[in-house]
Parts: structure tokens; sequence; C-alpha cells
């Protein structure tokens, strides 16, 4: 074989065992052994002086292409490894995974849930409506002209002269008694309303309401009575009673407060201040004038209505001494509820 014959080899040879190489160490005693002083290809340029002028030429021309070959090469080995390297170093698959935060419902969300499903249980429907509403809806036909002195027992906030916030999930009763009218009806009234209001310990200026209506023949506040009890012991707990006290609402005639026996069943404690009872809603036999208003006869039909906070039955079943804490935005607290 001719010295540039060799020369040929020897890079063919250093190429094919450099794609076996994986380590840098590897690398480096590829390197010794072919491109060192010592190297392979050193011995083979060694032998150029024994031959003649023109043999050396093209011998001298073989041994400078491998070189530039096999240096080309190990660069290129050598930027491999690194990446190689650098990737491996990035993941460590033996470190504890950092979990993904999971988000939950909030506590108002899942409260409402929980009513809905109750009364849905009874064959109530849901039924949304406006959050801005006409002041005619908000109060006029609820039995509350402008000038009814009841109309401040509600703090508003107008939008308009004849637009509000509504200040109550009521205007929505009259919503579904017109588009029910004058099939008999079972609905309960979800939503966010608005007041002005100075927020304390036991009042925010948005919150939910649940609002319920039904409307048929013969139905009783006895009727309102069976309702709320059946529902009062889903949420709150099979031992627990239902009282109703006289009261007055514009919309509603006769009208009642409705109470729920306390955690501590009547021995009295600070969430009851002492009476044994809790106060969870209003509520009362719709009064004809909405039902008229509502497109029904009060000569035929009968309904009744009844209006709940769903924080305050959020703070009820959890024991939260205060409202505030429901939408200060506070992990620490919410994540209790997911
Ligand atoms: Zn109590």
């Amino acid at each position: 074989m001719s010295l540039p014959e060799q020369i040929l080899a020897i890079q063919n040879g250093a190429l094919d065992h450099l794609s076996t190489v994986d380590t840098t160490q590897e690398l480096e005693d590829w390197r010794v052994q072919y491109l060192s002083r010592k190297g392979e290809l050193a011995a083979a340029i060694s032998r150029l002086a024994d031959l003649t002028p023109e043999e050396r030429r093209s011998a001298g021309q073989a041994a400078n292409h491998a070189k530039a070959a096999l240096h080309d090469a190990l660069s290129a080995k050598s930027a491999d490894l690194k990446a190689v390297a650098q990737r491996d170093s990035a993941l460590d698959v033996t470190l504890p995974g950092i979990a993904p935060v999971v988000g939950g419902l909030h506590l108002t969300r899942q409260t409402l849930y929980e009513i809905t499903r109750i009364f849905m249980g009874m064959g109530f429907k849901v039924f949304e409506t406006n959050e801005v509403e006409s002041d005619e809806y908000n109060f006029g036909l609820l039995n509350l002209p402008p000038d009814h002195p009841a109309r401040d027992m509600w703090d508003t906030m107008y939008v308009s002269d004849d637009v509000v916030l509504r200040t109550h999930t009521s205007p929505g009763q009259i919503r579904a008694m017109r588009h029910f009218n004058p099939e008999p009806l079972r609905v309960i009234l979800p939503g966010k309303c608005h007041r002005y209001e100075a927020v304390d310990a036991s009042h925010e200026s948005m919150f939910y309401q649940v609002e319920g209506l039904a409307v048929g023949e013969g139905i009783t506040l006895a009727s309102l009575k069976g309702v709320f009890e059946a529902f009062t012991q889903q949420m709150f707990g099979a031992d627990r009673r239902v009282r109703f006290r006289g009261s007055y609402f514009p919309f509603t005639e006769p009208s009642v407060e409705i109470d729920i026996t306390c955690n501590c069943l009547g021995a009295g404690c600070a969430v009851c201040k002492g009476t044994g009872w809790l106060e969870v809603s209003g509520g009362g036999m719709v009064h004809p004038t909405v039902l008229r208003n509502g497109g029904y006869d009060p000569d035929i039909v009968s309904g009744f209505a009844f209006g709940m906070g769903v924080e305050r039955n959020a703070m009820l079943r959890h024991g939260i001494d205060d409202i505030r804490h429901v939408y200060a935005n506070d992990l620490r607290f919410l994540k209790q509820f997911t």
C-alpha cells in the first residue's frame, strides 16, 4: 500500500472510530490516537522523508487533507457531546416534581350549586334574569311605586334615572311569570345583586341571592314551609327545624321572616346570639298585584316566594363570621373550601 493510500486508510478508520465515541474521555483518547504528535497520522507523515519528491507531493496533499478532515470531525463531535451534556443536565428526572396549581370552585359558587341541586330535586327550574334592571321591574311591578316608603329599604345604585343594578333577585319574579303564564311555575332565580351599602361583617355591596317562586292553584304558606324545611334539612342537617315570623315586604302578603334552628340546636350560642334561631330568608305569599303584573289571575292562582343570601348560607354552613372574607381573594381562606 502506498503512503497516500495508508493515510486515506487512517483517515477512514479514524472517522469510523469517531462514530462510536460518546463521552468526552473517549473523544480525548481518540484525539491522542490519531491527531497527537505521537498519533497514527503523525507517524505516517514522518515517513514522507523517505519518498521521492513526486511521491512526497501527493502524499503531502493526502496528509493535509486527512489532518483537516479529522480536525473538523473532532470539533463537530465535541460540540455534539457538549449539547447532549447540557440537555441532560437541564432535566434531572430524579428530582421530585412541582405539583401544578389546581383551581377550584369559589365558595359562593359551590354554595350556589348546592342550593340549585336541592331545589332542582324538588322540581324547581333555574331561571336567570337581568343583572341590570329597569326601575319598573326592580321596584314598580313589585308593588313599589316611586313614592312608596319601602323603597328606603334598598340603597340603590342607579345606572341612569330609570335603570338600576338590581338590588334583589325579585324582578326575576315578574320576568318568570310573564314567561310561563298561564301555566303553573316553580323556579329559582339565582344571581348577583348590588346595593350602595356600607361594607361590614354582614354586608357587602355585591352579593348573591337565590329567589324562589311557585305559582299555581292551591299553593299556601304551608307549601312554602314544607319546601323550605326540605331545603334546610338537606343544606344544614336532618335535625334542623324552620319557623316563620310575621314581617313585611311590599310584594308578598302575608310576609314572613324564615328562621332555622342554629347549630347549637336551641341551646344558644354566639352565632345565634343566644336565641337558638338563625334568620336565613324572607318570604311570603305573592301579593295579588304582583301576580296580576306577572299575567296571572289572583282569583284563580296563588303563589309563594322567598329570597335568601347565598353568602349567608355559606357562612352558616361553614361557621364564617365575616362576609368580607368571601370576596377578599385571600387564598388561605378560599383554599379551605376546595
Ligand atoms: Zn346557636
